[in-house]
């Protein structure tokens, strides 16, 4: 690995869905979106074409509060593509929320990107060089930039030549007035599959979305995963496929098991459920220990726990109990109620926990924060022990592609060994599942290979942002 350059890094983690040739296109990727809103919970937007004109709506929150039926009818037409988002960007969160849509010499385009890109900055420069005056700060605009820029005549290969020039993460829907395009970057970082849903005009419309669940709630059949390095076209002439760029080692995202993915998907081929059991249950042959408990961290930590507890024979109990209605906002008591953040969102139940020697499941540990108040949680209920497993390896290193990890000197187990991070969040033991553990439960080798930067510092792109992983000391509180 080379480390030439400074990176993008935008903490977008996004979900993105596309259909073609259906009377309710906007209402179908309304639904989709909603079926991909663990993806992104900060803006959503979808844009939508009747063959003559494009109609867009963008706005921040959640993607039901948003689409309400009277905003979905000024989305008319027979395509369309949307996008949910999460990110860290602040004011300008709107500004960057897509869709992305715009009127350029290739005609009227309207883009959503799941992924970061790693050479946006330098392409971003170059092409402001040449005139081009950018409207957001998003690395999703300089393809469209690109596109326009292009000296090919055709708008499809003007999107293959923009394709071969961007680095990095990248699962893209465009959609022209009568056409929808889909991407993958040559490595696959991000999922991106193709399904296909029959209609009443006798040709089926094609769907495409980051997460197969988007397909089960519009009764979608899941047709295959876009290649990495493939884009595909749709249009009244039917479904084609071509290869934009020859193909590299593929570096699939392994955190879209571990974490981000829905278990209801299946992902880079493979169910997640079925990955997230696999992964508890190597767990508990790695990390076995005397307990009387399984209690998974819910949501994240439930199937992992479920495999454990079946590998060890640990009977399993939800021991905590989560608030699914938890606003953004909320009003604190005058009275300090301690761990009142978390309290919030998860709460022990008592006389599970009351004298129990428990192995507390999660999947991963980040500031360590989280852990440190659901282990002292535990504890006041009346715990015994309090063992701690996590489902993946120690996260040392940010993401470059998509994942919004912070910078290396907020990750606590880039800084302080495991025993240290034990004593941290006030375990009785701690331990990681090991790479071996992890790629073996996500079935690497299979028909898949995985990008595990996060947990070994190795990157599978030489651009990566220099800053973010050199070490820094912090404060540990
Ligand atoms: P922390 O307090 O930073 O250690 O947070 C750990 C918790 O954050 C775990 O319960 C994880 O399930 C969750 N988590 C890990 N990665 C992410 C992510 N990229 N976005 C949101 N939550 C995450």
């Amino acid at each position: 690995m080379s480390i030439i350059e400074k990176s993008d890094k935008f903490h977008d983690e996004c979900g993105v869905m596309a259909v073609h040739g259906h009377q309710e296109a906007s209402k179908l990727v309304y639904l989709g979106l909603y079926a991909l809103q663990h993806r992104g919970q900060e803006s959503a937007g979808i844009a939508s074409s009747d063959l003559v004109r494009l109609h867009n709506i963008k706005a921040m929150g959640l993607v039901a509060d948003i689409f309400t039926e009277d905003v979905l009818g000024r989305l008319p037409g027979s395509l369309a593509i949307g996008h949910t988002r999460y990110s860290t960007t602040g004011d300008s969160a709107l500004l960057n929320a897509q869709p992305i849509r715009v009127e350029c010499n290739k005609g009227a385009i309207a883009l959503a990107h799941n992924g970061n890109l790693v050479n946006a900055h330098t392409l971003r420069r170059q092409l402001e060089q040449n005139g081009s005056i950018f409207q957001t700060t998003s690395d999703t605009e300089v393809v469209v930039h690109l596109i326009a820029q292009s000296k090919e005549q055709t708008l499809p290969d003007a999107i293959a030549d923009a394709l071969r020039r961007i680095e990095g993460a990248f699962s893209l829907v465009l959609m022209t007035r009568d056409r929808i395009f889909a991407a993958r970057d040559p490595q696959g970082f991000r999922p991106l599959s193709m399904a296909t849903l029959p209609n009443a005009s006798g040709r089926p419309s094609v769907v495409f979305a980051s997460e197969s669940c988007a397909f089960d709630l519009i009764g979608a059949r899941y047709e295959r995963d876009v290649k990495p390095g493939e884009f595909v076209v749709v249009g009244n002439e039917g479904v084609h496929s071509r290869i934009f760029a020859a193909p590299r080692p593929q570096s699939s995202c392994i955190f879209e098991h571990v974490y981000f993915s829905r278990p209801d998907s299946v992902i880079f081929g493979r169910p997640v459920q079925e990955s997230r059991e696999a992964l508890g249950r190597e767990l508990a042959r790695e990390a076995p220990v005397v307990a009387d408990l399984v209690v998974p961290v819910p949501d994240s930590g439930v199937t992992a726990a479920v495999g454990y507890s079946n590998e060890s024979g640990i009977p399993f109990s939800f021991g905590l109990i989560r608030n699914h209605y938890v606003g953004r906002t909320f009003i604190e008591p005058e009275q300090r109620v301690r761990d009142f953040g978390v309290r919030l969102k998860l709460n022990p139940v008592q006389h599970l926990l009351k004298g129990k020697r428990v192995v507390l499941i999660d999947d991963s540990i980040v500031r360590g924060t989280t852990s440190r108040k659901i282990v002292r949680m535990v504890r006041d209920a009346g715990a015994t022990e309090v063992h701690m497993r996590i489902s993946c390896p120690p996260t040392i290193s940010p993401c470059f592609y998509g994942v919004d990890t912070p910078s290396k000197k907020h990750l606590i187990a880039a800084n302080k060994s495991v025993e240290e991070i034990r004593e941290y969040i006030g375990a009785d033991s701690l331990a990681y599942l090991s790479l071996d553990g992890l790629k073996r439960a996500c079935a690497e080798g299979e028909n898949v290979t995985y990008c595990t930067a996060c947990y070994t510092g190795k990157y599978p792109t030489d651009i990566v942002d220099v800053e973010e992983i050199e070490p820094a000391p912090v404060a540990w509180k």
